[in-house]
């Protein structure tokens, strides 16, 4: 299993108060599988996200991540392990407005380390992957929704990340751009990478091979069982 997570647990606090995000969650993602994590506003869908990301830690519970137990790792341990093992894509892009689309997909390449001419040729070849190869130089502001969105899954998928972790990736999008995403994290999903996407949407969940359904904090195979919880 790539992803292991057990009785993981989140809770908020606002002032005196306890903001339970994520109860109990447990469950496991396989190598190269695609997954979806269905529900609704507030359910806890981008808690579980940053968690899984190493973004967050959670309040209680074990978390697995590629044989690692992320719990033990120090920031630096979870800053090298995001940078190569962990891909990202949220719903609103994130690029730097600054930037060509190809220094945004560089930038991760420069993370790691990686010299700036081999920098470049990887960067042009992941752009290529996602369609983009006639607007390396474009600024984000120069950039569709759909393109902007390709230019960040390019950037996520340039260092060869093991999974793949998207965060309403559609949620901008029209339904026509939407469903370029979906072909192209098809493609991914060929290619062995392990998908777990994050969506409120069915027909966007319905793309993967299986769908988890999270509601009020906790986490269920079956969409009923969740409701009924
Ligand atoms: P979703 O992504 O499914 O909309 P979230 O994970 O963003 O849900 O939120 C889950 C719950 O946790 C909500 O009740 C939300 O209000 C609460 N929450 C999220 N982030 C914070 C935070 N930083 N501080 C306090 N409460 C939060
Ligand atoms: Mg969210």
């Amino acid at each position: 299993m790539i992803i292991d997570i057990k009785h993981l647990y989140k809770d908020y606090h606002l002032g005196n108060i306890t903001v339970p995000a994520l109860k109990d969650v447990s469950f496991s993602v396989a190598e190269g599988e695609y997954l979806a994590i269905m529900g609704p506003s507030g359910s806890g869908k981008s808690t579980l996200m940053n968690i899984m990301g190493l973004l967050d830690k959670p309040t209680a519970g074990e978390y697995e991540l590629a044989g690692e137990n992320t719990l033990l790792l120090n920031e630096k341990q979870l800053a090298a392990m995001r940078n190569q093992k962990i891909g990202f894509v949220f719903q609103r892009f994130h690029l730097l407005p600054s930037d060509t689309a190809l220094q945004n997909v560089m930038l991760p390449l420069t993370y790691a380390g990686i010299p700036a001419a081999k920098r470049k040729e990887m960067a042009s070849e992941a752009l290529q992957k996602v369609g983009l190869s006639d607007r390396m130089d474009f600024k984000p502001n120069q950039l569709s929704g759909g393109q902007s969105q390709r230019v960040a899954i390019a950037r996520a998928i340039v260092t060869k990340p093991a999974i793949l972790f998207a965060d309403e990736p559609t949620g901008s999008l029209d339904s026509e751009n939407g469903a370029q995403i979906m072909e192209l994290f098809r493609m991914l999903h060929e290619e062995g990478v392990t998908i777990v996407m994050i969506t409120h949407e069915r027909e966007i969940a319905e793309h993967a091979e299986r769908i988890l359904y999270i509601y009020d904090g906790k986490i269920s195979e079956n969409e009923r069982g969740v409701k009924d919880a």
